[in-house]
């Protein structure tokens, strides 16, 4: 059942409750003023505050603003307690983010009726949540890697180059694709492949730093923006990434494989404007590697 924390400075009022609360199963707590709630409220991490208003220390009223105040505890739902039925103070305690305000003397099964329907909307708040940020990672990454794909890795990377242009910091960018991954795919087939990709980006997610971030272009085509890095940086980086990838093995069942990626390495100009012209700079960079051979580095 639910964690309970009755908030109350006369004692009797919360024995009487948490006897009732207890019976029907839930695991309750008790504290008899708003300080101490605020001070032990994430010790405790309840489903439900049932809050009394008129308190020492500090009232019910100020500790509801300081609750609704905390990122930590915005979202606990708060019933407000109270032998005090003057509207105004139901209407600012509803406005200030209780769930619901009853009145003292209360009936208990209306009471844990009210508390079940704000544990019902809390728990659909959290699937709603967690439904969310499911979502948003549907939007954002390529299913096959785990890397961005190209609609948010271009987002991402342009509102990274705005920021390293008015801050006048260097960016880098580097554009990867995979050598002969047609014939690769043609040789062992299409899963070995794909096993190739997504081995390419969890390696070279282990040799980027925190704040690079990687994305699909398409294909066998990966970016690498790396914002507040110099060229000889960026540079040494993709040279340590097309090392590593050369020296590795691609297995599949019984299968085992090589391969190459030639990589283009640029960063931002001054006379850049849009992220477009660092793209596409790399993008060149890219095609001259592969023009000279590929599995090679071309930075400028
Ligand atoms: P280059 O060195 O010039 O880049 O040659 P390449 O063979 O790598 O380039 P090309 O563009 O000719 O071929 C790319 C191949 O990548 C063709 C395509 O079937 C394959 N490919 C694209 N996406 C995927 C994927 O998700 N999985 C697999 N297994 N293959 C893919
Ligand atoms: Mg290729
Ligand atoms: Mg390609």
């Amino acid at each position: 059942m639910a964690r309970v924390l009755i908030v109350d400075d006369i004692a009797d009022n919360t024995q009487l409750l948490k006897f009732e609360l207890e019976d029907d199963g839930h695991e309750v707590f008790s504290l008899d003023n708003g300080q101490a709630c605020l001070d032990s409220v994430a010790d405790v991490n309840p489903d439900v505050i049932l809050l009394d208003i008129m308190m020492p220390v500090l009232d019910g009223m100020s500790t509801l603003r300081e609750l609704k105040g905390r990122t930590a505890t915005r979202d606990i739902p708060v019933i407000m307690i109270s032998a005090n039925d003057v509207d105004e103070q139901i209407i600012n305690a509803l406005d200030m983010g209780a769930h619901d305000y009853v009145n003292k003397p209360f009936v208990y099964p209306i009471l844990a009726a009210r508390m079940r329907s704000a544990l019902r909307l809390q728990e659909s708040q959290r699937l709603l949540a967690l439904a969310n940020q499911s979502l948003a990672k549907l939007a954002s990454q390529d299913p096959l890697t785990g890397v961005y794909n190209r609609r948010y890795f271009f987002d991402r990377a342009a509102s990274e180059f705005s920021a390293s242009k008015r801050h006048e910091r260097s960016m880098g960018l580097i554009m990867l694709d995979v050598d002969n991954f047609k014939a690769l795919n043609d040789k062992y087939g299409h899963t070995m492949g794909d096993t190739a990709l997504a081995q390419l980006c969890h390696t070279a997610g282990q040799l980027i730093r925190a704040g690079d971030f990687i994305g699909r272009m398409g294909g066998e085509e990966f970016a690498i923006c790396c914002p507040e890095t110099d060229l000889p940086g960026i540079q040494s980086m993709a040279e340590r990434i097309r090392r590593t990838i050369e020296k590795q093995s691609i297995c599949y069942g019984e299968l085992s494989c090589c391969m190459t990626v030639s990589l283009g390495v640029t960063h931002n100009l001054e006379s850049d404007t849009h992220f477009e012209q660092l793209y596409e700079r790399a993008d060149q960079l890219l095609y001259q590697a592969k023009e000279q051979g590929r599995n090679r580095v071309i930075a400028a």
